[in-house]
């Protein structure tokens, strides 16, 4: 998906969050409004989720139960990635069909911090990281690039900047770990990496125009620390195959690494590109799934923001940032829409939804009714 590292700051920038936010309490009956809109029936939709299993995501999922007036089908895997073979069964469910698929982070909104969500039913209320999946996968490679932000020094000496690096990390034959873009780091004279001085643990060389700029005063034998750009490095690592398994969520992340672990908020960076390339992927599975065929369709990707409750308040306070939206009508037409238009789209629909369910009312209707004896 990604050619360049250019390319991947820009697809990154893309995803924009400033002015396309939506409270899910009013982007659910945009959403069921639009899609009566395009001609999808009240009462023969089945709407479906791809979300994680973080219990932060039942709020959305109550809402759109709520508005759609029947539970939503699970079409989601942990970290919010699509089970494209649930499609099949989906399809039969119902006779129009919608999709929802999004990733999540957490938000904290009293440090204004991406990444972390105040969990209220452990014993103290304590903040964890979400998405807990995200984190556990972005570890290995943010200790990773730990270790090369302490163990890369820069030298200004004798009117010369220096790049000390640290032998493990110019170590080509290593099966996995962080490895450096070493025509990036050292001079082009030094091209061959020859290095200047050897020392016990590592390396000098001359330090690249790109690194050069970077330091306006001297420094003497600094870390690397935040210099070390995204586009100094790349990950190796051999991550199990497997379609819709353990590792999508890795793959779906793997090679924009860099610049999710150099990022201020890199589960809130993790959770955008997954969606990303989430959506990318599932689109081409709905357009081949037989059962889908014939039916209205309207799936559409986008980031939950769950803004972390306060003790007084049962569900967070989520957002949906919409992504991306593909369009299927029933006579065949189809269509992708952008962002930018699927946001006004969104805007432009009523957020009133008479059609909408009490769902007190519901569960009591379920409790007075005549009970059924099976046995
Ligand atoms: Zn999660």
């Amino acid at each position: 998906m990604y050619k360049s590292a250019a390319n991947i700051s820009k697809t990154l920038g893309d995803f924009k969050l400033k002015g396309k936010m939506f409270r899910y309490s009013s982007f659910v009956p945009r959403l069921y409004n639009y899609c009566k809109s395009l001609g999808l029936q009240a009462g023969k939709i089945m709407p479906s989720r791809a979300f994680c299993s973080d219990e932060s995501q039942g709020y959305p999922i109550i809402l759109i139960c709520k508005h759609f007036g029947t539970f939503p089908f699970n079409h989601g895997l942990v970290g919010g990635v699509v089970a494209t073979d649930r499609h099949g069964p989906h399809a039969e469910h119902g006779k129009d069909i919608v999709i929802i698929q999004a990733s999540h982070v957490g938000y904290d909104p009293d440090t204004s911090q991406f990444g972390v969500y105040r969990r209220l039913c452990t014993e103290h209320s304590d903040i964890s990281s979400s998405c807990g999946k995200v984190d556990a996968v972005l570890s290995w490679y943010q200790a990773e690039y730990q270790f090369a932000q302490d163990n890369i020094l820069i030298d200004h000496r004798d009117g010369d900047c220096f790049i000390v690096i640290d032998n493990q990390l110019l170590n080509q034959k290593r099966d996995d770990g962080l490895f450096l873009n070493l025509d990036e780091l050292i001079e082009a004279s030094d091209s061959q990496f020859i290095s200047e001085e050897s020392h016990s643990t590592s390396k000098y060389f001359r330090a690249s125009a790109k690194i050069k700029s970077l330091y306006q005063d001297s420094v003497s034998k600094a870390p690397i620390g935040k210099n070390l750009l995204p586009e100094f490095f790349y990950y190796k690592k051999d991550i199990a195959v497997d379609v819709e398994g353990h590792s999508r969520l890795e793959h779906n992340i793997f090679d924009v690494m860099p610049w999710i672990v150099s990022s201020e908020a890199p589960l809130l960076d993790a959770a955008k590109v997954n969606t990303q390339v989430e959506f990318d992927r599932t689109f081409r599975t709905i357009v081949k799934e037989k059962g889908y065929q014939g039916k209205n369709i309207v799936y559409i990707s986008g980031l939950n923001i769950d803004i972390s409750p306060q003790e007084n308040q049962l569900f967070p306070l989520t957002k949906f940032i919409p992504w991306a939206a593909f369009i299927k009508n029933e006579n065949g037409s189809q269509k992708i829409i952008e962002q930018d238009e699927l946001y006004s789209i969104l805007q432009g629909q009523s957020e009133e939804n008479s059609d909408q369910i009490d769902m007190e009312e519901a569960i009591e209707v379920m409790e007075k009714v005549k009970e059924i004896k099976i046995f």
